[in-house]
């Protein structure tokens, strides 16, 4: 199977057959501009020494400085971490905030860890890459199984080296530790606007469609939440482990409660209403549904399951989502996209709002994030949907064109050499 790098480079081959994007922005965006690999040695609390890699790679900061995530997962690679970073840098462009992209991790599986394991891992990996993140520089923030603890730490290992404190420096923090308010809820409340304005445009409401979501984390459960309060019914929903479904509907809030207390989604079922059964992630993607969340992880609805998929919509909640053959397959069977450059774009916009508070020294009322998120957002789908229009093509490459047209620009205006 190819990477997902490979992927999401193979967008920029469909998105030159249907707008014209300088050729030597394209060829310079095909690298990152710094990868960053560090070995992280970690004593375990039973006295033994277990080295894990981690990874920095900075995209592009043709438009600003570097931005995303640090995520924790074994899967993770070079490779991922690659595509991820150059994602970033699409998103940061697609909403039009002055950053670029970049994005790391550390190939670990958090749960295997104490808490003073992943405290120390994290300090250990921070000092490592440290010459190469800062306010003006490159700014982590939580992705996959990282948290706002996890970035406070961050935050106060970078603070030490620098001798002073330097909230700037990493998005997604504790409100207490110079956080912004509504960052824990910014990725998925910006997918429910996203959702919101596209429906909109097709006249279609919200109320009653049966929504299908694979995940229940950072993303996925706030945004399962907000469906469900808004008259959505929400039919199926996983976790790495497996999930749980129910044609008349899920109760969410139990759902939440119940992973949060028991740790599994399947320890729900008791608690869910009459019919509910344990699916797998295999059989949640082919669920009937009006719309499919992808939130979880990348390569998810692949050229074998894409045949079967009985949704009308997909709205891509978690990075990378849907293969190149998948997405073929989908478009051709009518089923459109919302693509993740877009639709999880919200989670970098308020971590944006953060940085800018942290570097103005204010706090920023919910209300006020969330105003602001509202409109960037509706602002930036509206923008794509034109796009889409225009080109006469899907909302992927639509998205991308909007993207690689402002950094190329931005790329021409500072150095007309590159
Ligand atoms: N990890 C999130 C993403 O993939 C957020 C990145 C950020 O806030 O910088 O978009």
């Amino acid at each position: 199977m190819a990477t997902l790098f490979e992927n999401v480079l193979a967008q920029l081959d469909k998105v030159i057959k249907v707008a014209h994007i300088d050729n030597k922005a394209l060829a310079i965006l095909s690298h990152p501009e710094r990868v960053v690999e560090v070995a992280i040695p970690l004593i375990r609390d039973d006295g033994s020494l277990e080295i894990f890699r981690g990874y920095r790679v900075q995209h592009s900061s043709a438009r600003g400085p570097y931005k995303g995530g640090l995520r924790y997962h074994s899967q993770v690679d070079l490779e991922e971490v690659k595509a991820l970073a150059f994602l970033m840098s699409m998103k940061t462009a697609v909403i039009d905030i002055p950053l670029g992209g970049g994005k790391g991790g550390i190939m670990v599986d958090p749960k295997i860890l104490s808490r003073g394991e992943l405290e120390r891992l994290t300090r250990t990996f921070t000092r490592a890459i440290a010459d190469f993140i800062g306010p003006n520089k490159d700014i982590p923030a939580p992705d996959v199984n990282t948290t706002p603890q996890i970035m406070d730490w961050v935050a106060d290992e970078y603070g030490k080296i620098v001798g002073h404190p330097e909230p700037a420096v990493v998005t997604g923090k504790s409100i207490e530790a110079g956080g912004s308010l509504g960052r824990d809820t910014a990725t998925s409340r910006g997918a429910f606007v996203v959702l919101n304005t596209y429906l909109k445009k097709q006249g279609i409401p919200l109320r009653g469609l049966r929504i299908v979501i694979q995940g229940f984390g950072n993303a996925a459960e706030p945004l399962a939440t907000m469906l469900s309060q808004e008259s959505a019914l929400v039919i199926a929903l996983s976790d790495s482990r497996g999930g749980i479904a129910n044609p008349k509907g899920l109760d969410v809030a139990k759902a939440k409660v119940d992973k949060e207390n028991k740790g599994t989604l399947s320890e729900s079922l008791s608690n869910q209403p009459k019919g509910t059964k344990i699916i797998s992630n295999d059989e949640l993607l082919i669920t009937e549904c009006d719309i499919l969340i992808p939130a979880a992880l990348e390569n998810q609805l692949t050229k074998e399951n894409a045949l079967n998929v009985k949704a009308k919509y997909i709205l891509e909640v978690a990075n990378g989502p849907t293969t190149p053959e998948a997405e073929e397959i989908l478009v051709k069977r009518g089923i459109p996209i919302l693509p993740d450059i877009l639709v999880n774009a919200g989670g970098v916009a308020v971590s944006y709002f953060e940085w800018v508070q942290n570097r103005e020294g204010s706090h920023w009322s919910a209300y006020e994030v969330d105003r602001k998120l509202k409109e960037l957002m509706e602002r930036a789908a509206g923008g794509v949907f034109v796009s889409a229009d225009k080109y006469k093509t899907d909302l992927r490459i639509a998205a991308f064109i909007i993207a690689l047209e402002r950094i190329a620009k931005a790329m021409a205006l500072r150095n007309p050499d590159t």
